[in-house]
């Protein structure tokens, strides 16, 4: 059985968008977000939520990533969208200042929104205009999209520590960085894909790895984030092996704002 609902709509239509498809939608304000909690492990408080984008097209109804994120790199729609998501979210934010929630809220970023200064320089404009502490934003980069070409994209990345952003390595495990990338790069959080959290109990291989990602996030002094948590044994598990956060269906799936709303309270 799937544990997301929501997915098990998505065979039903064999929805291909084009290019002129997604630029409407993003014109038109179809883009609309979903929040999925993250923990933290020694308190089990709530510690941030990710922020996951999803198309609400007014024919084909809720659209996930996998559908039209590709798309948005190939055609360079990933800057328009990845500047809608941002305001988004950062509006999002105020509003949760506002009712005294105020969340640290998890971005992802695309390779292509880093190789220039457009997003620093974006950002910055609008925790400014928001009034947002930087801290409470954090990007999402994939290990694949950043330690490919470290050098190009270090000064973006040194350039949005320095304003106090918060940086993630996304898919960990999964690229391939050196060691010396990884100790060069300004990041603050280590994710570990969840295609070794999901098997770390059944397969050695995985554990070691995840027991090899928590060892290097002590080491490098970054924050180590298991994804794709899905069962209490595997959360267990985590906690005595000292990850410091969790993400995944065991704790939420992702939730539309006002799931998150009826959600937080009981938790
Ligand atoms: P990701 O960054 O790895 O995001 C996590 C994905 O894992 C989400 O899928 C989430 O629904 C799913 N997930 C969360 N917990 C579990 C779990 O316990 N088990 C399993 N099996 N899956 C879990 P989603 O929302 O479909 O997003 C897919 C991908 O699309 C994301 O992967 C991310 O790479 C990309 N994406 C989402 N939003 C954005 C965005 O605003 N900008 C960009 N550039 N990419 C985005
Ligand atoms: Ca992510
Ligand atoms: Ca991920």
């Amino acid at each position: 059985a799937s544990s997301n609902n929501d997915k098990a709509s998505q065979g039903k239509f064999d929805f291909i968008p084009t290019e002129q498809d997604l630029r409407d939608a993003i014109d038109n304000k179809q883009l609309i977000l979903y929040y999925q909690p993250q923990i933290n492990m020694k308190t089990e408080c709530l510690h941030g939520a990710e922020v996951l984008v999803r198309w609400l097209h007014p024919e084909f109804g809720l659209i996930f990533p996998d559908k039209f994120i590709a798309l948005a790199e190939q055609t360079g729609l990933i800057e328009q969208l990845s500047e809608e998501v941002i305001h988004l979210a950062i509006k999002q934010s105020v509003h949760w200042q506002k009712l005294n929630r105020a969340t640290r809220l998890s971005i992802n970023i695309s390779a292509q929104n880093i190789t220039s200064l457009k997003l620093p320089e974006q950002l910055r404009m609008l925790v400014k205009k928001y009034e947002i502490d930087p801290s409470m934003i954090v990007l999402e980069l994939t290990e694949s999209a950043v330690m490919g070409h470290l050098t190009s994209s270090l000064d973006v990345l040194n350039r949005l520590r320095m304003k106090d952003f918060l940086l993630s390595i996304d898919d960990f495990g999964t690229g391939y960085s050196s060691l010396q990338q990884l100790y060069q790069a300004p990041f603050n959080e280590l994710k570990i894909d969840r295609a070794f959290t999901s098997k770390m109990l059944h397969d050695e291989e995985a554990m070691i790895i995840v027991k090899i990602c928590i060892m290097l996030g002590k080491m490098l002094n970054m924050k180590t984030l298991a994804e794709g948590v899905e069962t209490q044994v595997i959360m267990d598990e985590l906690q005595r092996l000292e990850c410091d956060l969790a993400q995944g269906y065991f704790i939420s799936k992702p939730l539309s704002f006002n799931q998150l709303m009826d959600w937080l309270p009981q938790y």
